[in-house]
This record gives C-alpha cells, structure tokens and sequence, in this order.
C-alpha cells in the first residue's frame, strides 16, 4: 500500500484539553472547526466528549450539523459566522447556537427564530467578526430582553503575551459587557495562556487540544509515516525530480517515497525538512512532487520501507516554521488522502 499514514492519538488530544480546562478559572470549550483542525471531527470530538467537554464550537452551521450527528443531543454547538440567509432550517433541525454578529444577523435570528438560543459576538478590535462596540451600544438593551446564552469576543494577539493589543481589547470586552449578566468568554488557547483575567465564564481552546503553538508542554497528537516506493543508486552528476533543481555531488541513494504538496507537504517546505529512519534525518532532494518526493538516504545502512516525516524529533509547529507557516495552517492543509489512523490507550 503506498498510502501515507496519519496515526492521531485520542488520549493525548484528551489529556491536552484537560490540561487546558485545568488552566482555564472557569469552564473550557473545545473548537473543533474545520474538521478538528484537519484531524477528524467524529473521532476528535467523541473523545473530547468522552473526557467531559459539553460546549463545542465551529466555524459555520454546516459543520455544526455534522458534529450533532457525531455526537447526539446533549452537547451545546455554537459557531462563529452566526446565523447566515440559509442557515435558519440548519440552527432549528440540528439545536445550534448561532453567534450573533451584527444587526442583521439579529433581525434574522429574531424573526426566524426567535425562540431559539443564540450567542452574541462583539468586536474588540481585531476587526474580523462580531458587532462594533457602537452597534452593540445600540442594539444591548434589546439584546440582553431577549437573553442570549453567551457573549464572547476574539484576541488578535494572544500568542504574543507583551503585545498591548491583549489589555486594549481586555478592558474593551469589559466595558461592553460591564454589569452585563450573561456567560462571558474571550480566551482561546493564547488568550488561556495570558492568566485568569482573560478567562471569564469560558475558554475556547483549539490548537492547545491539537498540541500546537502557542500551548506549551503540551503532548504531540500527530505522527505520519510515508511508505518507499523505490530505491535507486545514482551516479555523481545525476538529478532527482521536476526541473532538475537538484545534482548529486557524488554517488547517493535515493527513496521515492509516496506523498507531496497534495498531502500538505508544502514545496516550500523542502530546503529544512527531513525525512526520519529511527534517529536519522535524511534531507528532501530535488521539488517536492503532487504525490512524490525524492529523499537522499545515503547515510542509511538499511532500506527502509516507510519514512516518518512527524514524529518526537520533527513536530508540526517545526516543520511548519520551516514552511514559513503556522501549525494551524499545517494540520489543515493535511488533504483527504491520508490512512487516518486514532489510537487511544484506555485510561
Ligand atoms: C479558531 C478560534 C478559536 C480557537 O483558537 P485557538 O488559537 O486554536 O485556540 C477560538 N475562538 C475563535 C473565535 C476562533 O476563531
């Protein structure tokens, strides 16, 4: 089988959210949008579950519909872009909790669905999603009558802990929500990491549960391995791959080894990436193919029959540096073609 394998660990995606609950004061969520970051969103988000996590977010009301099918009735789903023109029969037949962001969005939502639970979003500067504080002055008396279930806002800068935008929009989201009684919630994984003040009633940690950046001591979730199709000697001279970028120097061995740019291996990420044989890194040669690339193995005294491109010794926050990315962008870049393989050891 030349399929590369995704091996995701459940328990460690379990133990890193309760690691992050125990470092939020109050209650944590878990965001499970995009398909749990690129790892499953079944198989993630039951074993969140299983370790206890009840509110669960996502980025739109499609994927809303999917986890209440995964997951049944209990669980409270929020998602973020709020209740859009065709939403309506989604929020009501699957008991999501759309975010609400403007003055639109609420007409919408009071007309449509007015006995239906609904969250608010507030923009406290990022300028990305949510009411403006003005629109939110406007419409807060209404809005509080009609007792919405959650008011949460988003950091544009938590992962960097000394950047004044984190107090600026602090002492925002406390103004606007100042001597308002409603579940409040403005902490993802960075925001967890800036200290109490910032947690509120809720935490909306993602990355953190994915074992990423910016959550630290945090355990890997991921592994991959990448089946060798062939081998071959080359001759000094002799180039491997697309637009002959690469010339060995001197007699080599190299694996063809079988995933590429459409398995999220970005070509970029060529230059400092290596492939792993037990302790031994072995450099990419020549341009990273859709389905293929070319790995120098010389300096192995075995054939290998699989290679590991993420394990201990090359997490995804580095390979993702190399990239000039961001762990987020890795794992959900991943693509459909990989043997996704959970392992979980009881508890
Ligand atoms: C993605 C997202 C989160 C989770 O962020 P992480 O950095 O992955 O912890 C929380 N809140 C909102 C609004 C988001 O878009």
């Amino acid at each position: 089988m030349a399929t590369a394998t995704a091996t995701i660990d459940l328990n460690a995606i379990r133990q890193n959210w309760q690691k992050l609950r125990s470092m939020s004061s109050n209650d944590a969520a878990a965001v499970v949008k995009a398909n749990a970051y690129g790892l499953g969103l079944k198989q993630v988000a039951n074993a969140l579950y299983a370790e206890g996590a009840r509110i669960f977010f996502v980025a739109t009301a499609e994927e809303g519909a999917e986890l209440r099918s995964s997951l049944g009735k209990i669980p409270e789903i929020y998602f973020f872009s709020g209740h859009m023109v065709g939403d309506t029969e989604l929020i009501r037949n699957y008991n999501l909790i759309p975010l609400i962001n403007s003055v639109d969005q609420l007409s919408r939502h009071s007309e449509l669905l007015k006995e239906k639970k609904f969250g608010v979003q507030l923009d406290t500067g990022m300028n990305r999603l949510g009411m403006e504080p003005k629109e939110w002055e406007n419409v807060k008396e209404l809005v509080l009558s009609l007792n919405p279930a959650l008011i949460m806002s988003h950091l544009a800068c938590a992962d960097e802990p000394g950047h004044k935008m984190n107090a600026n929009q602090l002492n925002t989201f406390r103004t606007l929500t100042d001597n308002v009684n409603i579940k409040k919630s403005l902490a993802a994984t960075g925001g967890i990491l800036l200290g109490p003040e910032y947690h509120f009633d809720l935490t909306r940690p993602g990355i953190g549960i994915y074992g990423c950046s910016p959550m630290r001591n945090c355990l890997p979730v991921l592994k991959i391995d990448i089946p060798v199709i062939q081998i071959r000697e080359i001759k000094s001279g002799e180039t491997v791959g697309y637009g002959n970028t690469w010339t060995a120097a001197s007699k080599k061995r190299i694996a063809t080894i079988s995933a590429g740019y459409a398995d999220g291996i970005f070509r970029v990420t060529g230059q400092k990436t290596r492939l792993y044989f037990e302790e031994t890194g072995c450099p990419i040669v020549g341009r990273i193919s859709m389905d293929l690339i070319g790995v120098d193995i010389t300096g192995l005294n075995v054939e290998p029959n699989k290679l590991e491109l993420i394990n201990s010794k090359q997490t995804v926050d580095k390979i993702a540096e190399g990239a000039g990315t961001i762990g987020y962008e890795f794992l959900t870049s991943l693509g459909h073609r990989y043997n996704r393989n959970y392992t979980s050891v009881a508890k």
